[in-house]
């Protein structure tokens, strides 16, 4: 079968895999200790850990500080539901496109709420409009569902302007394009070949952060809950072979989409081409039925739509958000590809897609 739902999770690197093996029990049966024990095994944990936290930073601009979750979800929940500005009230704004983990979150929050259009690109403006009493702005830099790219510096220009603080999601970015300027950033080891169940808030020197997490009080009494070195270090792994490969990744992943570009012949991208990650190719093409498309290939796993939305039933708000009709949203498919992807693999895959929707007539 071949993969392409790249957004959804990418493949464990085997880098972060053998990383991860000795925190899980060890060459010497050692490797189990809880990071937070005063005694040698705990220590052993605990410097894995730290040694992870630095080549996850690498990710990051200097002067913050990374805070380790369980995912981008709960990153993202800390830095909304924690920030100062949303505890004393103030507003929230929002891009249109956001992930339903800053999304669903902003929503269910009392503090007034403002949602930042985007254009039929998939992009915000670069100076968006942020009312008066805002004390948070969302915006995330690469779109899940259409890979768009944000214009990062000119909104936290803006943000600032505004005295509101910037929270990017940089789940679908990092590691992939440069780091966004921002006061709070998010991630998930998941989604750039690491494990799937840690993730991370960087937080800026000098922003104010209450826990949502309590207990024992650890990383630093921001997010209570042992850690696991396992997973710290398969992260860590995953991070400094992202920002290492940066470059190789990106010329890989634009070969790719040249000859992506050339299979889909008749098809409508969904997005911008131009400011985009081009690891994401979201197309649509009119009267295509795509739960039967999907079922018909089934040597390819790609997806619906967001893989967090597909299976809903309910049309993208993302694609609604670029102006698409409920009708052209429900004939979009998004394929997702990287670094382990091959050009042959696109280009059966390609062949398999486009022939199963002739068939349809
Ligand atoms: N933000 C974006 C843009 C995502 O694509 C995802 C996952 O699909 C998330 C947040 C949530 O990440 P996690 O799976 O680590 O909770």
């Amino acid at each position: 079968m071949i993969y392409l739902d790249y957004q959804a999770t990418t493949p464990l690197a085997p880098e972060a895999r053998e990383a991860m093996l000795r925190w899980l029990d060890g060459p010497d049966g050692t490797g189990f200790g809880n990071p937070h024990s005063p005694h040698r095994y705990g220590r052993q944990a605990a410097a894995a850990v730290e040694v992870a936290r630095e080549q996850v930073a690498a990710l990051f601009p200097a002067g913050g500080r990374v805070v380790f979750t369980a995912s981008a979800t709960e990153a993202l929940n800390l830095a909304i539901r924690g920030c100062e500005p949303v505890r004393a009230g103030r507003g929230i704004a929002v891009s249109a496109i956001e992930h339903a983990a800053v999304w669903d979150t902003a929503e269910c929050l009392p503090n007034p709420h403002h949602v930042i259009p985007v254009d039929a690109q998939g992009l915000v403006a670069a100076d968006p409009p942020i009312p008066d009493g805002t004390g948070l702005v969302a915006v995330m830099q690469v779109n899940n569902e259409i890979g768009t790219i944000q214009p990062m510096a000119d909104i936290a220009r803006a943000s600032r302007a505004a005295g509101a603080l910037l929270l990017c999601d940089a789940v679908q970015a990092a590691g992939k394009v440069p780091v966004a300027d921002a006061d709070m950033i998010a991630v998930s080891a998941h989604k750039l070949h690491g494990p799937k169940g840690i993730g991370a808030l960087w937080v800026r020197d000098g922003v104010d952060l209450t826990p949502i997490v309590t207990g024992g009080g650890q990383e630093g009494g921001l997010r209570s809950g042992t850690l696991s070195p396992a997973l710290c270090a398969g992260f860590g792994a995953a991070a400094r072979l992202a920002v290492g490969r940066m470059d190789e990744d990106a010329a890989h992943v634009a070969a790719l989409w040249d000859r992506a570009a050339a299979l889909f012949e008749g098809w409508t991208l969904n997005g911008s081409s131009g400011r985009r990650w081009h690891g994401n190719l979201n197309l649509r093409r009119d009267g295509i039925d795509v739960a039967r498309l999907m079922s018909d290939v089934r040597t390819v796993a790609f997806s619906a739509g967001s893989a967090c939305a597909s299976g809903s039933g309910k049309p993208s708000r993302v694609l609604q958000a670029i102006g698409l009709n409920d009708k052209q949203a429900k004939t979009s498919i998004r394929l997702g590809f990287g670094r382990y992807t091959g050009i042959e693999d696109l280009e059966e895959a390609a062949a398999a897609i486009v022939a199963a929707a002739r068939e349809q007539g």
